[in-house]
């Protein structure tokens, strides 16, 4: 078998080695080739007759398109193993047996999920070493990375979730399960992936499909088997080997309540529009170019060290790689000269090789790719290094390559190439370093060298990424979350905040259909705002920049009570507008750099000035809702509580210090999204624009609000408060108009990071099919209706997790 023709090879390596001399030996320091065995992995796939079929409730199923393809060994090319190709009816087939097993799953409880989790921890420790080899002959990476690092993070995440799993209803207990989730991984760390993926899911009680990256799925398959050895129920794990294709299948399911997917940008973002609008819970971890700082006062023998884990762990095909190196220009040809006396040391070879450092590309296709972007770096002038040494022949492999003199809009300097790969450019100051730093759409991780701890933690925040490893990189942990900004996508794994994914809140099963009536008796008027026919006839301007602002259109729009009768008129807003707010809420830093002490103080302001004039809002939702007096007051006496909940949430809504296996302090930060969109209910006017706009910018973002369309006064008088309460100019900005063309204008816009929606189904599936572009993180309501005049329903860190995202910083600590 093909195999034994590996273990032949490295044996008449040995043998050249071995007839050496002693001395010759010691002259040259050649290293001789230190070959793992591969018997147990050549055994588990004859045990297998090197054709794997689906593994579908629990058992081994052909596959019904009868098709198979071939996995390869990228190190010598030759094949290892025929895998089935899942089509339309297997997935079908899958997601049945998934959701068949999802209730005993549930019944079964917290402590038997844990028990379920241990167990597989234990038989993969067991068969670890089996793992390692296997996943190094599938997918070419080195045996050292597979066996150090790959297993044990996949042992580490299944022991860390089965304490998870145990905690559910304790610490967790507001929250529930999803359902079947779909889950899509890639080639990169495939076992790793699939840990990710799977521990967390199966440990909050759903049941999974998952499908493996077509050029890798041995090990997932290996896994099918663990599964069974320990007897977790059928169905919980189902596992479906394919290309694109079958992954689309997954993905368009309509019983699959959840989609994971890792991988690059371009197929996260078909699925967001696949997903649009269906109420699929989605997480994406996506690609990145992430930069890798070097200060000049960094020890730069660590620096070198740190740059070779950086990029050329895992051969460069690493979402998180520090695949931009930025060097202060003081010290960047001193580094430069270290990196490429570094780079001729390096070694490259078979995966099974234990003294190699670089194993193979993982296919033919990916060498390509990146033998295309280095040509392409030529051609655009950068200057190409490489070692000296050439690479074996029998394999896809790739030597270390650094390009120096790079121009920041250089193609490789802002394409993933997915290699090993390092594209160098200097920064003489800290300010011009975050500048290139944030110079991409990606925002997944960057590392940070230098003695200085204040520096390091000034240019942490400021860097936007998910991931801020100081003086260290590539470390990863279950207990600390992973996962991207912008379009290196949304949601974490690992952490209490990667369960999340996993998860709904219990709250949701309260939602209804329909909007909460409301009761229309008339009553008599409250001190009513003049917009009417009797009082001074005036048009509502819009609030932008902390000033009111005619329509870029010169339009304005009638409104009218539930019972038909004039009100007034607001401006009708347009894409100019939206551009002019995005702008204003851009250009305003202030709000978002204040503390959450300071920004409480402006909210308790808001909420004073809002009490002031709680008869003259009242008077205006009469107005426009014909309700008595009695219901219109509860309605601004609430919106004065929900303030206060967020102005007390501000300084208490923080983050945490993970418990990792590492030598570092992992603080878990929830940072501000940005400039988000909020388009708020056509219910209740007053409290439906507070319960949206206060937690969004309780963080720190910046908002452009569209009000009520129906009833948008509220909002609209509203300026008055916030130009009295200190709210710096650009936080809120205000448009009225057409609720859902104004809308998609924000969700097209690439300057918006995030967008909240609350209105019809159509809407909804609109700003997630639209946001994709720039994968702004979007918070819908599936066309479902909350009562906000329930506190629990209408506000809660619910609303605040939703305005932030999740920043982990990693500092050595201890060490
Ligand atoms: P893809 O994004 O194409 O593949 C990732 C996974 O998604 C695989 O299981 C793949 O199946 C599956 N898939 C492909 N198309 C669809 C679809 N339309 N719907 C659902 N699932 C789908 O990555 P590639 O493997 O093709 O690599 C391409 C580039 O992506 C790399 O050069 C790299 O830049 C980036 N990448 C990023 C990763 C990351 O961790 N962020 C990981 C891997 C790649 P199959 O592979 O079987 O066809």
């Amino acid at each position: 078998m093909l195999q034994e023709d590996i273990q032949q090879h490295l044996d008449i390596q040995w043998l050249k080695i071995k007839d050496m001399k002693i001395k010759e030996i010691y002259d040259t320091m050649t290293y001789g080739p230190a070959p793992e065995n591969a018997d147990e992995a050549i055994q588990f796939l004859k045990s297998h007759k090197n054709k794997f079929k689906l593994f579908i409730n629990g058992k081994w199923v052909t596959p019904a398109s009868g098709d198979y393809f071939d996995s390869i060994n990228p190190s010598t090319k030759e094949k290892l193993a025929k895998i089935s190709e899942a089509n339309q009816a297997d997935v079908n087939k899958a997601v049945a047996s998934a959701k068949r097993a999802l209730p005993d799953w549930i019944k079964i409880g917290a402590h038997q999920r844990a028990r379920y989790l241990y167990a597989l921890a234990r038989q993969i420790q067991k068969h670890s070493r089996l793992f390692a080899v296997l996943e190094s002959l599938d997918n070419g990476k080195s045996i050292r990375e597979t066996r150090d690092i790959d297993i044990p993070i996949v042992i580490r995440h299944f022991y860390h979730h089965a304490g998870w799993a145990q905690l559910r209803d304790t610490e967790l207990k507001d929250y529930k399960e999803l359902g079947v989730i779909g889950q899509i991984i890639p080639w990169n760390f495939p076992l790793m992936m699939l840990s990710w993926k799977i521990a967390p899911a199966i440990a909050m009680g759903n049941t999974i499909v998952l499908k493996p990256a077509e050029s890798t799925s041995l090990t997932a398959l290996l896994f099918a088997e663990i599964c069974q050895q320990i007897g977790l129920p059928k169905g919980v794990v189902n596992i479906i080997t394919g290309h694109g294709k079958t992954g689309e299948a997954l993905v368009e399911h309509k019983e699959v309540n959840k989609i994971a997917f890792t991988g690059s940008t371009e197929v996260g973002k078909i699925i967001r529009r696949a997903t649009a609008g269906t109420g699929k819970k989605l997480s994406l971890e996506l690609g990145g170019k992430s930069p890798f700082i070097v200060f000049e006062d960094a020890d730069l023998d660590s620096v070198v060290e740190g740059i070779v884990d950086a990029i050329w762990f895992n051969q460069g095909q690493v979402c998180c790689a520090g695949s931009r190196l930025l060097v202060q220009e003081s010290i960047a040809e001193k580094l430069y000269k270290k990196i490429r006396a570094r780079m001729e040391t390096l070694r490259i070879g078979n995966a099974l090789d234990k003294s190699i450092d670089i194993g193979a590309i993982v296919d033919k296709g990916q060498l390509k790719v990146i033998t295309d972007l280095v040509q392409l770096g030529v051609d655009e002038g950068s200057t190409l290094c490489q070692p000296s040494w050439s690479c074996p022949k029998d394999g896809y492999f790739y030597p270390p390559t650094m390009f120096t003199d790079v121009s920041p809009s250089a193609t490789i300097a802002q394409e993933e190439i997915f290699g090993p790969v390092l594209v160098a450019m200097s920064f003489r100051s800290h300010k011009e370093a975050v500048k290139l730093a944030n110079n991409t759409r990606y925002g997944l991780a960057c590392s940070i060298w230098t003695e200085n701890i204040n520096l390091a933690l000034d240019i942490a925040p400021q860097i936007k990424a998910g991931v801020a490893w100081i003086n260290c990189t590539n470390v990863f942990d279950a207990a600390a979350g992973f996962g991207g900004y912008r379009e290196s996508g949304f949601g974490r794994e690992g952490g209490r905040e990667g369960l999340m994914e996993y998860l709904k809140p219990r709250i949701n099963d309260k939602f209804t259909n329909q909007p909460k009536v409301i009761s229309i008796k008339k009553s008599k008027p409250l001190g009513v705002q003049s917009n009417t026919k009797v009082g001074i006839d005036r048009t509502t301007k819009m609030y932008i920049g902390g000033k009111q602002a005619r329509p870029d259109g010169g339009y304005s729009t009638i409104i009218k009570s539930n019972n038909d009768e004039y009100v007034g008129e607001v401006s009708k807003g347009n894409r100019k507008d939206i551009r002019n707010a995005v702008e204003a809420a851009h250009a305003n830093n202030k709000w978002s750099n204040m503390t959450g002490h300071a920004r409480a103080q402006v909210l308790y302001y808001l909420a004073e000035n809002l009490a002031i004039r709680r008869e003259e809002f009242a008077g205006r939702i009469m107005q426009m809702t014909n309700q008595n007096s009695t219901d219109a007051l509860k309605e601004v006496d609430l919106s004065i509580e929900r303030i206060y909940t967020y102005a007390a949430l501000a300084d208490k809504y923080d983050g945490k210090v993970h418990h990792t296996i590492h030598r570092n302090v992992t603080l878990a930060m929830p940072e501000a999204l940005g400039v988000m969109g909020v388009i708020c209910p056509d219910e209740s006017p007053l409290l439906g624009f507070i319960s949206t706009v206060i937690p969004a910018i309780t963080m720190g973002n910046n908002v452009i609000v569209i009000p009520s369309e129906k009833l948008p006064f509220s909002a609209t008088d509203f300026y008055q408060i916030l130009e009295t309460s200190d709210v710096p100019a650009g936080t809120v900005n205000i448009i009225t108009g057409h609720k859902d063309e104004l809308a998609q204008v924000i969700a097209k816009h690439d300057d918006v990071d995030a967008i909240w929606y609350f209105g019809n189904t159509e809407g909804c599936k609109d700003m997630e099919f639209l946001s994709a572009d720039n994968m702004k993180r979007t918070w819908v309501n599936y066309g479902k209706y909350r009562n906000w005049l329930d506190k629990a329903q209408g506000e809660g860190e619910e609303f605040l997790k939703h305005a932030t995202q999740i920043k982990n910083i990693w500092i050595p600590y201890g060490a």
